[in-house]
C-alpha cells in the first residue's frame, strides 16, 4: 500500500493499492461517521465495479444505495446533477452522510459537485478508475459541471475525505484511456521532475504504474497544497493545456481526447519557446519522443491562428492576457504572461 498525505485546509489521504475496491468500506469508515452512503457511477463503471464497492460498504455497516447515470461526456450537465440530488434526497441523506464518487473524471467532477452543494455541502470520497482521474482530477478538490456556454463553468472547491486508487481498474480500460492519462503523467515530469521524465523514457510506465501514480499525485499534492485556490504555482499544472484546450474546442470536444490535445499542446508550446531561446534546446524532441512512445499525437492540422482565437474564449483568460506555462528545461517550469493578441505571434515564433 502506498499512501500520499494531502495537507490542504482539510487534510486527507490518498491510498494506492491493487484490489482496494474490495476493502473500500473499511477506509471510508475511518474517515466518516455516516449512516448512509450513496455510490455515484456512470453506466460503464457501475456495470464493472458498483457491487464490489456497495458490498464493501454494507459489510462495514453503511446503508447503501447507488446512483447510475449514462456514461459519456454528454451527461456532464446540470440535469444529471439534479437527478443526483433526487437520489440523495429520496435516500434521506443527511449532513453526516457520504457520497462515493466511483469512476473517471466526469463522475468525480459531478459527484463532487453534488456533494459540495447538497445540503450546502456533505462529505465525499473519490474512487477514481481511469488513469487520468487517478493521476490528476482526484487531487486538488476541484468539482464542476458543464453548461451550454462552456465546460466546467459551474463548480466548487470541495476536498474529498479520502481518495482510494485501485490500479487494477486500469486493466479494464480500453488502451485509448490509458494513453489519455499518460499525457498528464508526462506533463508532471516536464514541469517538476526530470528524473521521473527520464524513467518514463527508459522504462515502460505501465510496468510500475503504482509508482507512477504515486509520483504524479505527490507532485500535484505539493503544488496544490502550496496554492489551494489556484492563484499562482498551481497554474504550472496547465502546461500544454492552453493550446490543448484550444484544440479540444476546435474539435468541439469530439474525436480528440483531453490527453491527446494536451500532448499536442505541450509539444507546440515547448517548440515555440525553444525557438525563442527560452527553453533549453533539445527539450521538444524529448517530449515528442516520449508522447510517441505512449501512443500520443504530437501535431494537429489546426493553424496557430485558429488556436489563438479559440484561446481567447477560454474561461481561464482573465483580462486580455494569458498565463502560458513554459519550461526552462525538462523538470523546471514557470509562467509567462502573454497578451492574448500576441499569443499567435508567440506560438508562431
Ligand atoms: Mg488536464
Amino acid at each position: 500500500m502506498k499512501t500520499v498525505h494531502v495537507e490542504t485546509g482539510k487534510p486527507y489521504d490518498i491510498f494506492i493499492e491493487r484490489g482496494i475496491l474490495d476493502s473500500c468500506g473499511k477506509y471510508i469508515k475511518q474517515v466518516s461517521n455516516a449512516k448512509r452512503a450513496t455510490v455515484i457511477a456512470d453506466s460503464n463503471v457501475a456495470a464493472l465495479y458498483k457491487w464490489r464497492v456497495m458490498n464493501s460498504l454494507s459489510q462495514e455497516g453503511f446503508e447503501v444505495t447507488a446512483h447510475v447515470f449514462p456514461a459519456g461526456e454528454e451527461s456532464k450537465n446540470l440535469n444529471t446533477i439534479a437527478e443526483m440530488y433526487n437520489t440523495l434526497a429520496n435516500f434521506g441523506m443527511t449532513r453526516k452522510d457520504i457520497v462515493v464518487a466511483l469512476g473517471g473524471g466526469v463522475t468525480g467532477d459531478m459527484a463532487g459537485f453534488a456533494a459540495a452543494t447538497y445540503l450546502r455541502g456533505i462529505d465525499f470520497v473519490q474512487i477514481p478508475t481511469s488513469l487520468l482521474a487517478q493521476v490528476d482530477s482526484s487531487v486538488g478538490g476541484k468539482t464542476g459541471v458543464d453548461i451550454a456556454q462552456g465546460k466546467n463553468l459551474v463548480g466548487a472547491f470541495h476536498q474529498p475525505k479520502v481518495v482510494l486508487i485501485d490500479p487494477d481498474t486500469l486493466n479494464s480500460l480500453p488502451d485509448l484511456y490509458v494513453r489519455d492519462g499518460m499525457a498528464e503523467v508526462i506533463k508532471y515530469g516536464c514541469i517538476k521532475d526530470a528524473d521521473f521524465f527520464e524513467n518514463l523514457e527508459k522504462e515502460n510506465a505501465l510496468d510500475h504504474i503504482e509508482d507512477v501514480i504515486e509520483t504524479c499525485v505527490s507532485i500535484k499534492r505539493d503544488v496544490v497544497s502550496r496554492d489551494e485556490r489556484e492563484a499562482g504555482e498551481r497554474m504550472l499544472l496547465n502546461f500544454g493545456h492552453t493550446l490543448g484546450h484550444s484544440i479540444e474546442k476546435l474539435y468541439d470536444f469530439k474525436g480528440i481526447s483531453h490527453g491527446m490535445a494536451v500532448a499536442i499542446g505541450m509539444v507546440l508550446i515547448s517548440r515555440a519557446s525553444e525557438k525563442q531561446g527560452i527553453t533549453q534546446s533539445g527539450t521538444t524532441d524529448r517530449i515528442v519522443a516520449l508522447c510517441e512512445k505512449y501512443g500520443l499525437p504530437t501535431n494537429d492540422k489546426a493553424t496557430f491562428a485558429d488556436m489563438a482565437n479559440a484561446a481567447k474564449s477560454d474561461k481561464k483568460t482573465a483580462d486580455s492576457a494569458i498565463n502560458l506555462v513554459l519550461l526552462n528545461e525538462i523538470g523546471s517550469s514557470f509562467t509567462k504572461k502573454v497578451e492574448l493578441n500576441k499569443l499567435e505571434e508567440f506560438i508562431t515564433a
